[in-house]
C-alpha cells in the first residue's frame, strides 16, 4: 500500500524557508491530485519541495501575465533550444535479463527520446514562451551515461545532487541549456518516490553553471502508485509495465523542465506546471491488437495506448494547451 499525500501544515515561515532552500517540482501519484485553495489579495502559490506548492506574499515587482489559457507567465525562461538536449542517467542495474531493468528498456528510453522531437505531441510545449521566444517542440538525446551505484542503493536528494555533478567528469558535458534526468533502477530507493511521487525536476548550480536537473524512479518499484497499466504497449512480458510507466514519467518532467525550468516561468494560481495539469490523464486511448505497433505481450494484453511515432506506439499523459482557451490535449495544433 502506499501511503496517500499529506499536505504540509507546518508554519508558514518554515515553509517559505524549504521553498527558497530546496526547490523541485513532483509528479504526483496516479489518481492524486490534491487541489490548493486559491490564494488570497497578496498572496500567490509557487512550486515548492514536496510536489505541492505553497502561498507565499506575492510581492513581485514585475507586471505578471495572465494569460487566457488557465496557467500563467511569472517572468523566468523557457528552455528554448532546438532542440532541447535531455541528457539521461541511468543509475544502478540496468543489466539484468528479465524484468524491466534491461538494456530492453534503456534502448527503448532512449527510442522514445530521439522520437519524440517535433511530433505533434511534443509541439503542445511550443506553446509556452518567454519575454525572447518560444520553446521549439524540438528534443534530442544530448547524451547517455550509467552509473552503478556511486551513491549506493539508498538515495535522497543530496546523493541525486552528486549523481548529476558526476556525470560532468563521466562524460556529458555541462550544459544550462539542457535537461538532465537521472533515471533508476527498481532496487533504488528515493525519499519519496513510490509514498508521494513518481519523479520530480528541479534546478541548481552545479559546475557553476544553473543545472536543470530531475528524477525518475523505475515505476516497477510501485506499479500500483505510479503506472497506470502493469502490462504497457511495449511490454516485454505480461506484467512487466516498468520502461511504459517510466517513459510516461519522463514525458512530464522534460515537459515542465522545458517549460518551467527555473520554476519561475508558467505554472498555475495552484503552483501546477502545465503537466501537473494533466497528471495522469490520457485522452482518447486504443487497444494493442495483433499487427499494432505493440509488444506481443501488449498485443495479447490490451494494452492501451494513445500516440504512435518512432514506429511504437506509446501510452503518455496529455500536456496542457496554452493556447485556444487551455485544455489537456494530444498534439499541437
Ligand atoms: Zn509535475
Amino acid at each position: 500500500m502506499l501511503s496517500s499525500f499529506r499536505k504540509f501544515t507546518l508554519p508558514f515561515a518554515l515553509l517559505l524557508v524549504m521553498a527558497v532552500a530546496n526547490s523541485l517540482v513532483a509528479q504526483k501519484l496516479v489518481a492524486q491530485k490534491v487541489l490548493q485553495p486559491e490564494p488570497q489579495q497578496g498572496e500567490k502559490l509557487v512550486p515548492d519541495g514536496t510536489g505541492n506548492s505553497v502561498l507565499v506574499p506575492d510581492n513581485d515587482s514585475k507586471q505578471k501575465v495572465r494569460g487566457p489559457n488557465g496557467i500563467n507567465y511569472h517572468g523566468g525562461p523557457v528552455l528554448q533550444g532546438n532542440p532541447v538536449p535531455i541528457y539521461l542517467i541511468w543509475y544502478g542495474t540496468w543489466t539484468n535479463v528479465t524484468g524491466s531493468d534491461t538494456m530492453a528498456t534503456v534502448n527503448l528510453v532512449e527510442h522514445y527520446v530521439n522520437s519524440l522531437g517535433n511530433t505533434p505531441y511534443e509541439k503542445i510545449n511550443s506553446t509556452y514562451t518567454d519575454t525572447t521566444g518560444s520553446v521549439s517542440g524540438n528534443v534530442t538525446l544530448g547524451g547517455a551515461i550509467f552509473d552503478t551505484g556511486s551513491q549506493g542503493t539508498g538515495l535522497n536528494n543530496t546523493a541525486l545532487s552528486a549523481i548529476v555533478t558526476r556525470s560532468f567528469s563521466n562524460g556529458l558535458p555541462t550544459d544550462p541549456n539542457g535537461v538532465y534526468l537521472v533515471l533508476t533502477s527498481s532496487n533504488v530507493s528515493e525519499q519519496g518516490f513510490c509514498s508521494s511521487f513518481c519523479g520530480f525536476h528541479t534546478h541548481q548550480t552545479l559546475n557553476g553553471t544553473d543545472i536543470k536537473w530531475g528524477f525518475i524512479g523505475n515505476p516497477d518499484r510501485c506499479p500500483s502508485g505510479c503506472e497506470i497499466q502493469t502490462t504497457g504497449p511495449n511490454s516485454p512480458q505480461t506484467g512487466v509495465g516498468g520502461a511504459d510507466g517510466l517513459i510516461n514519467v519522463l514525458t512530464h518532467e522534460q515537459e515542465e523542465a522545458i517549460s518551467d525550468p527555473d520554476l519561475n516561468a508558467w505554472f498555475d494560481k495552484r503552483g501546477e506546471e502545465n503537466a501537473d495539469k494533466c497528471n495522469f490523464n490520457f485522452g482518447a486511448t486504443q487497444k494493442c491488437s495483433s499487427g499494432s505497433l505493440c509488444s506481443a505481450a501488449g498485443d495479447s494484453a490490451g494494452a492501451l495506448f494513445n500516440q504512435s511515432f518512432g514506429n511504437n506506439n506509446w501510452m503518455i499523459q496529455q500536456n496542457w494547451e496554452n493556447a485556444n482557451g487551455g485544455g489537456c490535449v494530444q498534439h499541437f495544433p
